[in-house]
């Protein structure tokens, strides 16, 4: 299926509540929206701010606007976020959000604190129609395409809870976005690109480019366009040196080759040795773990300004891989970083709230449905003894 087809086949459904939601146009269109409805242009510029620099939900909250203008935005206009059905925190502090959307689709976003950071890795699909063979999300058939409002939702809902209103707030604890959740955001471009430049919006959020990173297993088209226009931070998900392997295991490879993807890596605007595109490779045991394969992916990448990004593989029930040993990942990383790449090994966080990478939403699906099936087997029990007595 090309792209134009896959974005309208998958398409997010329109609001259902007959309101016109703030979030999610663009600043141009929230114009035109409310242009449409006789309110001036200027009128658009500071309900951008209420929402999106202060954060707030609520039309009265703006007290720069008429209080008639108030009252017609509460009438025709919406500042909806998706709902939270889940709030878990792990030991280690990642904490990870189960969202619900109108139509009912459910997805993740995690919140992962570090010492000099904090970051939220953002969703952008219901499932992904790739099936990279190591991935859990990847064994799930796409739903549909997140629509801006829903990705841009996310931001604003770890916002919302981590009390990192309004932005240029001193000591935020949210400062990085990386498109690494569930979903390929490249096969989903249109709708992420729009919610990357609200999140970028200097009146809004203000996020700059050099802290949102865009992970993808390689559609080398909107790789391109990517660069070109939102050139935020760039991630591929490499995880194999031959075509031969790379072609089982992330099949977007059979389209998009590995010369053709690095050729355009090498070409990406902006890439330097202090803002490198990041390689991930997911560590599979006797899969693509060797020496070896360590050094034909430094040939691969001499030339391209990177780090390589070593993620032990998280196991899933039924995959059909296994995590290589510590031994195995050090030697491997050994010998990039000896060419002059950082390799660090990803830190496997969130692993008591199901948090991992490949980890998302499928799990806590299994865990709610495994705790319904459990609720309705005590109740039928607690009815049979009923009765019985
Ligand atoms: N679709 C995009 C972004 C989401 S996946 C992409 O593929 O890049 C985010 C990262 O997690 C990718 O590098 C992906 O390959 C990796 N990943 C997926 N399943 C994993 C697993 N079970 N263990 C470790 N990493 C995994
Ligand atoms: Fe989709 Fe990324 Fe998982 Fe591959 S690794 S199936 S592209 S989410």
């Amino acid at each position: 299926m090309g792209l134009n087809a896959h974005a309208s086949a998958f398409a997010p459904p329109t609001a259902s509540d007959g309101l016109t939601p703030v979030i999610g146009p663009t600043r141009e269109a929230l114009k035109a929206a409310l242009k449409e409805r006789g309110v001036a242009g200027f009128r658009a510029d500071q309900i951008w701010k209420w929402v999106y620099q202060r954060g707030v939900t609520d039309f009265a909250e703006m007290s720069n606007l008429a209080k008639d203008l108030r009252a017609q935005m509460a009438a025709e206009f919406s500042i909806t976020r998706p709902e939270i059905v889940q709030d878990q925190e792990s030991v280690d502090g990642t904490r990870k959000w189960l969202l619900r959307m109108p139509d009912g689709q459910e997805v993740e976003t995690v919140y992962i604190p570090e010492d000099d950071r904090g970051t939220l890795c953002v969703s952008s699909q219901v499932g992904c129609t790739l099936t990279c063979k190591f991935c859990h999300t990847g064994t799930q058939p796409l739903v549909r395409n997140l629509g801006p409002a829903e990705i841009v939702g996310q931001v604003m809902i770890a916002r919302d809870a981590l009390g990192d209103w309004p932005s240029g707030k001193e000591d935020r604890r949210l400062t990085n976005i990386v498109m690494m959740g569930m979903g390929e955001p490249l096969y989903n471009y249109e709708n992420v690109a729009d919610a990357l430049r609200i999140v970028m919006d200097g009146d809004g959020i203000a996020w700059s480019k050099r802290r949102i990173t865009l992970s993808t297993s390689g559609v080398v088209p909107q790789i391109r366009q990517c660069g070109a226009e939102l050139n935020v931070n760039l991630a591929i998900s490499l995880h194999a040196v031959t075509d031969e392997l790379r072609d089982k295991i992330v099949p977007i490879n059979k389209k998009y080759p590995i010369a053709e993807l690095l050729r355009a890596c090498r070409e990406y605007p902006g890439v330097s040795n202090a803002r490198r595109i990041t390689f991930e490779y997911v560590m599979l045991k006797d899969v693509n773990d060797t020496p070896a394969d360590a050094r034909q992916l430094v040939r691969l990448l001499r030339g391209i300004p990177a780090k390589v990004n070593l993620i032990p593989f998280n196991p899933w029930p039924g995959a059909p891989y296994e995590c290589s040993s510590a031994k195995t990942i050090t030697a491997f990383g050994d010998i990039v970083a000896a060419a002059g790449y950082p390799a660090p090994v990803r830190a496997t966080r969130g692993q008591d709230i199901l948090a991992a990478c490949g980890q998302l939403k499928s799990e806590s699906q299994r865990e709610r449905a495994a705790a319904k099936l459990k609720a309705i087997q005590a109740q039928r029990k607690a009815e049979a003894e009923a009765a019985a007595s």
